[in-house]
This record gives C-alpha cells, sequence and structure tokens, in this order.
C-alpha cells in the first residue's frame, strides 16, 4: 500500500496542493517514486477553523488536474479515540498517537504475560547493524513491559475502531512515540514492537523519539553522529521484528521532523541507499512559511500583508508559542521589531524568513515565529485568502523549490 518512499506534506489553507504535488512529480521524473501524505493534525484543523474533508478536497483536485496516477494519502496525524470521528471518511492513513499512555500502569498479570509471550528476548541478540548485541534480564523486561504496555494496547484499541468502520487493509497504520523526552532504546522499541504485534496491529511507520531537537521549521540541533546511530540501531531492531513477530514486510520509520532537518538529510539519503530500508518523512509548516515568502516576494499588497502578519505574531508572541514552547527555541534578541520589518523590501523579508542557512540574513528566530503565526493569518481570513489567489503563481513557485530542492531531492535522490 505505503511505497518504500512517501513523505508527509501540510497545506494548513488547502491550497499548495498542486505545487506540493509537483515537487513529488518531478522527483517521480528523476525516477523516485515517492508517495505524498498530507498531513494535518487535529490542532493545526481547530487554529484554522479547517476540516479533513477540506484537505481531501484539495488533495484530489491536485491529482487530477497533474494526472498523477501513483498512490497518496491523507494523514490523521497523532489522532486517538477522542478525535478521530472527523478524520474517518475524508483519511486513509492513521497516526495513531499513544505517547500519553507512556508509562501508565498496567495490570500486573499483563505484564507478566507479555514478557512470558516472548522468551526469545531474553536470549543475547546480535542484530545485524548494532554495535552491541542487545540482552535483557526477566526483570529489565518487566519493567520495560509495565512501561508500553498501556500505550501498545491503547494502539490496538484505537486501530481496532478504525478498522471497524473503514475495513481491514483500506488504510495505512502508524503508531507514533516521538512526543516524549526520551528516545527509546532498541530493547524498548524490541518490546514495542512484539506488543503491537501481539494487538494485532498492521503497522506500516513506526515513529519513535530520536535524540536532538527537532524545532519547527528549521534545522536538527543535536549529535548528528547519535542520530545516525539511533536510526540504524532502529532499522536493525525492525528487520528483527518483521521476521519474528510477522509485522508487515514494508514495516518502515517515519520521522517527525518538525521540517527543515537539512542537515539531517545526507545521512538519511545514505543509509537509505546503504541499507535499502525505506522511509516516511512528516514535514509541516515549511509551505506555510513559503505562502508568507511567496507574499512577500510579490510585493505591494503582499508585502504588506506579510509584515502586518509579523506585527501581529510579534505582538502576540507569548500566546502562540505557548502550545509550541518545547518545539522551538527563539531567541528574543533576534527578533526584529514590527516597526523595522515594516520598512523592509519584498528582497529583506524574504532573506530573513527563507531557510538558506548559509545567507547571512537568514534569521531563524524570525522563521520561527511566523512558524507558529499561521493562527494570525487564519483570522485574516478573506484578506489572506485573497493574497493567497492574487499571488498563486509565485507562491508556488516558492512552495514547489522549497519542498523539490530542499527536501525530497537531498533526502531521497542521488546525492
Ligand atoms: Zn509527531
Amino acid at each position: 500500500m505505503l511505497p518504500r518512499f512517501s513523505f508527509g506534506v501540510g497545506d494548513r489553507f488547502a491550497s499548495q496542493a498542486l505545487p506540493q504535488l509537483r515537487a513529488c512529480q518531478r522527483a517521480a521524473e528523476a525516477g523516485v517514486e515517492i508517495a505524498p501524505v498530507w498531513n494535518k493534525s487535529q490542532r493545526e484543523h481547530a487554529l484554522i477553523g479547517t476540516d479533513p474533508a477540506q484537505t481531501r478536497a484539495a488533495a484530489d483536485a491536485a491529482v487530477r488536474a497533474l494526472g498523477w496516477n501513483r498512490p497518496y494519502f491523507l494523514d490523521a496525524d497523532h489522532i486517538n479515540l477522542s478525535t478521530v470521528e472527523r478524520f474517518l471518511a475524508p483519511c486513509d492513513f492513521f497516526t495513531i498517537d499513544v505517547t500519553d499512555a507512556i508509562g501508565q500502569p498496567a495490570d500486573p498479570a499483563a505484564v507478566q504475560a507479555l514478557a512470558d509471550r516472548h522468551p526469545e528476548l531474553l536470549r543475547e541478540l546480535s542484530l545485524p547493524g548494532l554495535a552491541q548485541p542487545l540482552s535483557m534480564d526477566r526483570e529489565r523486561m518487566l519493567a520495560i513491559a509495565a512501561k508500553y504496555l498501556a500505550a501498545t494496547r491503547q494502539a490496538g484499541e484505537i486501530y481496532r475502531y478504525i478498522e471497524s468502520r473503514k475495513g481491514r487493509g483500506q488504510f495505512v497504520t502508524e503508531v507514533s512515540m516521538d512526543e516524549t523526552d526520551q528516545p527509546q532504546t532498541p530493547a524498548e522499541l524490541l518490546l514495542i514492537l512484539a506488543a503491537l504485534a501481539d494487538a494485532g496491529v498492521p503497522l506500516a511507520t513506526l515513529a519513535p523519539k530520536f535524540s536532538g531537537r527537532f524545532n519547527k521549521g528549521v534545522d536538527y540541533e543535536g549529535d548528528r553522529e547519535q542520530f545516525r546511530r539511533e536510526f540504524l540501531a532502529d532499522l536493525a531492531v525492525i528487520a528483527y521484528a518483521i521476521e519474528h513477530y510477522g509485522l508487515p514486510q514494508a514495516l518502515k520509520l517515519s520521522v517527525h521532523s518538525g521540517s527543515d532537518k537539512f542537515s539531517l538529510y545526507p545521512i538519511l539519503n545514505a543509509i537509505l541507499r546503504e541499507t535499502g530500508a525505506g522511509l516516511h518523512l512528516k514535514t509541516a509548516g515549511t509551505t506555510w512559511l513559503e505562502e508568507l515568502i511567496g507574499l512577500a516576494e510579490s510585493g505591494g499588497e503582499g508585502l504588506r500583508l506579510a509584515q502586518e502578519i509579523y506585527a501581529e505574531t510579534y505582538a502576540r508572541r507569548e500566546e502562540l508559542c505557548a502550545p509550541y514552547a518545547a518545539v522551538i527555541a527563539i531567541d528574543p534578541a533576534r527578533l526584529p521589531s514590527p516597526g523595522v520589518v515594516a520598512r523592509w523590501t519584498s528582497a529583506q523579508f524574504t532573506a530573513a524568513l527563507r531557510h538558506d542557512p548559509r545567507a547571512a540574513a537568514y534569521n531563524p528566530s524570525l522563521r520561527q515565529l511566523l512558524h507558529v503565526g499561521y493562527k494570525i493569518a487564519a483570522q485574516l481570513g478573506d484578506r489572506y485568502r485573497r493574497q493567497l489567489k492574487a499571488n498563486a503563481g509565485i507562491i508556488a513557485r516558492n512552495v514547489e523549490t522549497n519542498l523539490y530542492d530542499r527536501h525530497l531531492r537531498p533526502i531521497f535522490l542521488a546525492a
């Protein structure tokens, strides 16, 4: 169902599906099939006032317009039982988020039973790709089982609910555990996969937590060599779980990247090449910022609207940043005052916002602030949408170039 390579894109205002799909089409023309997956969470829908059905309509329209005859999907991103309902009809990819259930108390008998079902994990396991053999004793195994049992059971419950509504084999299942503090260890991941298989979840993608910071819309901050080791270890564990627990052959990792993790892309590219592994990589927000760049670049009213959005976002920065506190790192001293930005030319605005790490004027603090400012654009309503329409061509060029040149090509295509 889900091809080896898939790429999550966000389209906050349901207006850029066409250039997003064109970026995938260019990759296909270059010989690499990448399935676009439009992802949007309940929180984003709520803040903007959109519905998943609109994302479906926009994606379908783009697919028709471009004659795209390859797979594409709509991701109900980070859903649980309380939020899944409105996503059921339009979506065919479900990211079941069970992070909140990690560490919740589990029935001791059930914990024992989980450990009893997997005596194979008590032997020393040498996995190809793992430097150290894995070994855990029963005590360690019970501790891991206790930590993750509630989460894996919840994933099973949510999966079965979606299956009861959509039908078996009619959708892609991802389980996410990325929004937590600590990366899962290889031993933890093994037991998680064993438990998900026990719970009957036909897992297509798994989103674990990786070390380092994945701040919104800016590059990775952390130890890249450690990321590489964690990614390879996760691949080794997944290969074992496919073979021993009957999980789908095509099971692959999902990286919830927060967009624009440019310095990780060469690492991922090399790993995919060397191991033949698949990858799902989610982005979101990078396209919204290209809308702003396009508006600023167009000058006149578009530039003025972009400046107004900056001023309003700056004024309400505490409120807007609060829900994203864990995934942004803004240096207030680097934020220009709205008065300064109001005098910027198109070139000055786009140079500060566009993610070109080599550009002297690139300002990651401003970029992260505007990343969380989409609520302001949503509140501008028709005024914002009219400007999107009026400058559709220039915005589309920025959206397509950004996704193809800065994301798809470095991740998936030959270096
Ligand atoms: Zn996530």
